[in-house]
């Protein structure tokens, strides 16, 4: 048994496509998504009815949360908030529904996993885990194995209290978790991971971001997927989103 663990597939169809054929390629079979399903990209619906179909446990993000009104609209900047008024009208009722009864925090108790798009210490305020002194903070908010966020599309892995890895600041750092594989262990130390962006990554390298896990032998990996990068670009420029979406895919960031 494995999982394919991925967050903050922004309604990017092709990015999404790609994964889950790698993930199926990589014999997955539970799947795990840690929130922002749509905003930024040009196929919200599509992308949760994929999400759907999966059975996979999954996160409110805040992107999901405003596209259901759940979320005010000021708290997201010009881009975002133009990105979800667009988004909003594209959404199936059965679709909204859908994300208006997703949870804040989800628990996966055979491995000890805590989920939560933005940060343990509170779910709802939508904080990004970014510094050194953020990651210590937030490994005081829970007790699990591990805790998996998104929200930041910055991949990173910290341990405990000696941080394994650096939480990429820059983007030489970012480029180090590129297909990342380490054990989990089974007790001791507490791990906060960062399973990065499918849709808009922001670290540097454009491809999509995913994570296994594999419970036989703790193994947990980070890998990078290539995607259509150019037809995803089409279709926001084709629906009238800001340009800004469609060049930053490119530059992943
Ligand atoms: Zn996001």
């Amino acid at each position: 048994m494995k999982l394919g663990i991925f967050s903050d597939v922004h309604g990017n169809l092709e990015a999404l496509a790609a994964v889950l054929d790698f993930l199926r390629n990589q014999e997955v079979t539970e799947y795990v998504c840690l929130g922002d399903i749509v905003g930024y990209g040009a196929d919200p619906d599509e992308c949760v009815r994929r999400i759907r179909e999966l059975r996979a446990c999954v996160v409110a993000g805040n992107h999901d949360h405003a596209a259901v009104r759940q979320t005010p609209l000021e708290t997201f900047n010009d881009v975002a908030r133009r990105a979800l008024l667009w988004t909003r009208q594209r959404l199936t009722p059965d679709s909204q529904a859908y994300l208006r009864a997703l949870e804040l925090v989800e628990f996966l108790p055979a491995h000890s996993f805590r989920l939560v798009h933005g940060s343990p210490s509170a779910p709802r305020a939508w904080h990004y885990i970014e510094s050194w002194s953020d990651v210590e903070y937030e490994l005081g908010f829970f007790s699990d194995r591990a805790c998996l966020v998104g929200h930041s599309h910055v991949p990173f892995v910290a341990c405990g209290d000696t941080i394994r890895h650096r939480v990429p600041i820059d983007e030489v750092q970012a480029r180090r978790i590129t297909e990342l594989e380490f054990e989990l262990p089974n007790q001791g130390a507490k791990f906060l991971l960062n399973v990065g962006s499918v849709g808009q990554p922001r670290d540097g390298d454009p491809r999509a971001c995913v994570v296994t896990f594999t419970p036989r032998t703790h193994r947990m990996q980070f890998h990078r997927v290539e995607y259509d990068i150019a037809a995803a670009q089409r279709k926001i420029r084709a629906a009238g989103l800001p340009e800004i979406l469609a060049y930053r895919l490119t530059l992943g960031q």
